[in-house]
């Protein structure tokens, strides 16, 4: 028998192969979920699946797994639900969008290649797996928890990123409108905006801002993502069954 907040749920989780997508793999299966662990990268999604011990138990939806998954392709997209259908006969009920990326540069000097691609990803990437997923949920007649992550700085703006900022801006808009549009077919949708997260992602910030940064945290440090992993399974759990709509800081205060 499989335990855990999440237990005998089967969870898609994109950008799995690194950072946040990962530890939310790691914490959403030790509390029972079954994990598809999705990622542009498909070697470092299995890398994951790699970390996470095998789901068993009479309630488990089946074995973990990895696929290669190119958010911002609608063809990818697809393929990936049609690859979930076909393994577990029924759509995850938890879908995570994590794959995110930065190209950073000053507004004045920003490409217009480089504010497209991460649009592409960052915000059509979020729509694009919503839809999909939400689309097999409801013709499931099936309940569900989007997360999508969303950043501190999509409230709050950040020098250099212009299209980074702009495209979590948009993601938080896009998870109200799914959470008024989706809440009649009790699929939840919640935004979480995390702060400095010791990921891959923020190894190109320099050390001086990384420094200023850190000052303005009020806990004074970085976070483990296993922590933005711990505040992802709860929205998907029962445990935030009245939560929905909700844009969630997880920052330190900053
Ligand atoms: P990361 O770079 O460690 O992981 C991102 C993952 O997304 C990588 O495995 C990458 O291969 C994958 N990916 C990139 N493009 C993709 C695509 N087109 N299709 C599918 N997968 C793709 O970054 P992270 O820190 O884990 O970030 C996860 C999410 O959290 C991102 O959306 C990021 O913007 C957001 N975030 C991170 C921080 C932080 O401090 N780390 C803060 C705020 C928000």
């Amino acid at each position: 028998m499989v335990t855990g907040i999440v237990a005998g749920r089967l969870a898609l989780v994109t950008g799995a192969g690194s950072g946040i997508g990962r530890a939310a793999c790691q914490v959403l299966s030790r509390e029972g979920a079954t994990v598809i662990a999705a990622d542009l990268n498909y070697d470092s999604a299995m890398e994951t699946i790699k970390t996470i011990p095998l789901a068993s138990g009479a309630n488990a939806v089946g074995d973990h797994s990895a696929i290669e998954l190119e958010v911002s392709q609608s063809a990818s997209v697809q393929k990936a639900l049609d690859t979930a259908m076909e393994h577990y006969k029924a759509p995850p009920t938890i879908i995570v969008n994590s794959a995110g990326i930065v190209r950073d540069n000053w507004l004045l000097k920003m490409s217009e290649e480089d504010f497209d691609k991460v649009v592409a990803v960052n915000l059509k990437g979020t729509f694009l797996v919503m839809q999909t997923f939400a689309k097999a949920l409801t013709a499931a007649s099936l309940p569900g928890s989007i997360i999508n992550i969303s950043s501190i700085v999509g409230k709050y703006g950040n020098m250099g990123q212009v299209n980074y900022v702009g495209s979590k801006a948009g993601v938080v808009g896009m998870s109200r409108v799914a959470a008024l549009e989706l809440g009649k077919s009790n699929i939840r949708v919640n935004a979480i905006l995390p702060g400095f997260i010791d990921t891959p992602i923020i190894k190109s910030v320099p050390e001086k801002v990384m420094k200023e940064f850190l000052a303005r945290i009020p806990l004074g440090r970085q976070a483990d993502p296993v922590e933005v992993g711990e505040l992802i399974t709860y929205l998907a759990s029962e445990k935030s069954s009245y939560v929905n709509g909700a844009v969630i800081d997880i920052a330190g205060g900053l």
